[in-house]
């Protein structure tokens, strides 16, 4: 039987609350489809009634509970449990996911639900491992200090990798003892609710993991404003990170912000072109292009660039384009029409600002109803135009070329966001002036994306605010605190005991 057959949609997505499925308590929105571009089932929303309720439940389990206090061997065994249950489940939840994303089966299985089940094996792992300070440089005296869980945690999460990101937001928030209320994408809701019931059968206690789901403005901001939040992680654009950062500075819950990108693939003369080929278009044609750190700016050395760039497009060209549940499927519908009009409207622009649009720039009806557009590859005048400074989101390459290694760093820098940077150069010097002079919190050297969970990921700029990573989320979700005592009792000052 396939997984098409053996699963079942839901008809309706509501909450998840202290360990149960609860309905959602506002207005029904259509759950859409990508590649059928009609909706497959309905979201309930959460108001601010039902936010207040999951965290409620998120407060007690953090109070009262029992995942706050158990020992760390026990927290362990159930994030291990859950990694296990989603390798388990990885077609089921790949196939959910596909359903309300569009993101190609293919990559969902191979890089989406393996990361995501790593994330809890990760930190399982980590929380094994991490110690506390001990300071006894004043004489007499020793001071401890310890880490605490810090309490309730929103996290809220975008639609371009609902399991990919969500699983790491709470994997990193729960190993350390705290509790948290959820809010996914309202577009793609329907594999991370799948995925909270599957850690509740891990032996999850109720309360630890609590679901909200919703529009931002509507259940994300009722969240956000909660004044028993103690931490906001949020994934998504720069404009809402601004607004949430906001709202949660009313109650002084400190925030991680994974934000936009518009990330410069950098490609030297003295690469070997074939792999930064492979590399640039994998960078930015991944993901169905949906992804922060795409390489979406293809900055390349001038000797070199009419041949990378005729070879890039004939591969662009090349792409095979279609049905995301479809093994041979290179490229998926973008997520929603919005999104297709997005980059629709991003080819004019990059024509009306005197570049040209190499291939691509149209929708493709003729794949059916779906969100699809052709892989877009636009060589722009130059790096201020719109297409090479807004985040697009979606198959849309930008074209520019440089002369020198100082060119490519200012052009390369010259940008509101400093999420990544790719270089691609066998020269060392260029190489070492490239990640020394590059403005971005991770860059890749003759690599795509390759995600180090032990060290920190982030943006600077427009592109973030924290990190994400072993040691950053440790200091995120949890406080410090300090425990001092005198090794022998000090002399003390006797106040009121005078003759
Ligand atoms: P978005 O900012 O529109 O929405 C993200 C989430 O925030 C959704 O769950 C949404 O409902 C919620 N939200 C919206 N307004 C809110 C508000 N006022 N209060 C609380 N919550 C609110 O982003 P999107 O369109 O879903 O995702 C695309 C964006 O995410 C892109 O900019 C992309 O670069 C970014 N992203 C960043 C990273 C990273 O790690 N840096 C990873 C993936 C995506």
């Amino acid at each position: 039987m396939s997984v098409a057959q053996s699963v079942r949609l839901p008809q309706r997505v509501g909450a998840w609350i202290d360990g149960q499925p609860r309905p959602g308590t506002g207005e029904e929105l259509p759950i859409v489809n990508p590649a059928l571009g009609r909706p497959v089932s309905v979201l309930t929303e959460s108001d601010a009634g039902q936010v207040e309720v999951a965290v409620g439940a998120a407060r007690a389990a953090f109070e009262r509970g029992p995942w706050p206090r158990w020992s760390v061997e026990r927290r362990q065994a159930v994030l291990r449990d859950i990694q296990a249950r989603l390798l388990a489940h990885a077609e089921e939840l790949a196939w959910l996911e596909c359903q309300n994303t569009g993101i190609v089966l293919r990559e969902l299985r191979q890089r989406h639900l393996p990361r995501a089940a790593a994330n809890f094996g990760f930190f399982a792992d980590y929380i094994g491992q991490s110690a506390e300070h001990v300071y006894r440089q004043t004489p007499g005296y020793v001071s401890t200090v310890m880490r605490e869980p810090a309490g309730v945690a929103a996290l809220i999460s975008p639609w371009n990798a609902p399991v990919a990101l969500s699983s790491m937001q709470i994997a990193s928030a729960i190993a350390f003892g705290a509790t948290c209320v959820i809010k996914p994408s309202e577009q793609s809701p329907l594999a991370v609710q799948r995925m909270v019931e599957l850690m509740h059968e891990a032996g999850l206690p109720p309360g630890v993991v609590n679901v909200v789901n919703g529009r931002g403005p509507v259940t994300g901001q009722a969240l956000v404003a909660h004044p028993d939040v103690r931490r906001v992680c949020f994934t998504g654009g720069t404009e809402t990170g601004r607004r949430i950062m906001e709202v949660a500075a009313s109650h002084l819950a400190p925030c991680t912000l994974e934000l936009g990108g518009k990330s410069a693939n950098i490609v030297f003369a003295s690469a070997n072109l074939e792999r930064a080929l492979d590399g640039a278009l994998l960078g930015i044609f991944s993901n169905n292009g949906q992804q922060c750190l795409a390489g979406s700016r293809i900055l390349v050395q001038r000797s070199v660039f009419d041949d990378f760039a005729a070879r890039f497009v004939e591969r662009a060209r090349r792409l095979r384009i279609g049905d995301p549940m479809d093994a041979a499927t290179e490229l998926g519908p973008l997520a929603s029409q919005a999104q297709l009009q997005r980059v629709l409207r991003y080819a004019e622009l990059a024509r009306e600002d005197g570049g040209s649009v190499l291939t691509g720039g149209a929708a493709l009806p003729s794949l059916g109803p779906g969100f699809y557009a052709a892989p877009t590859v636009v060589l722009a005048l130059d790096n201020a135009c719109r297409v090479a400074q807004d985040e697009i989101f979606g198959p849309f390459a930008t074209l520019l070329p440089f002369d020198r290694v100082d060119d490519a760093l200012a052009i390369a820098n010259a940008s509101r966001y400093g999420l990544v940077s790719y270089v691609w150069s066998d020269h060392l010097p260029t190489v070492t002036a490239m990640t020394e002079g590059l403005r971005t919190g991770v860059v890749w050297v003759n690599t795509p994306m390759m995600r180090e969970l032990r060290a920190p990921f982030g943006g600077f700029k427009d592109s973030g605010v924290g990190r994400q990573g072993g040691a950053a989320c440790e200091a995120f979700f949890t406080e410090e605190k300090v425990v001092t005592w005198p090794t022998t009792p000090p002399a003390l000052r006797r106040l009121g005991a005078g003759p």
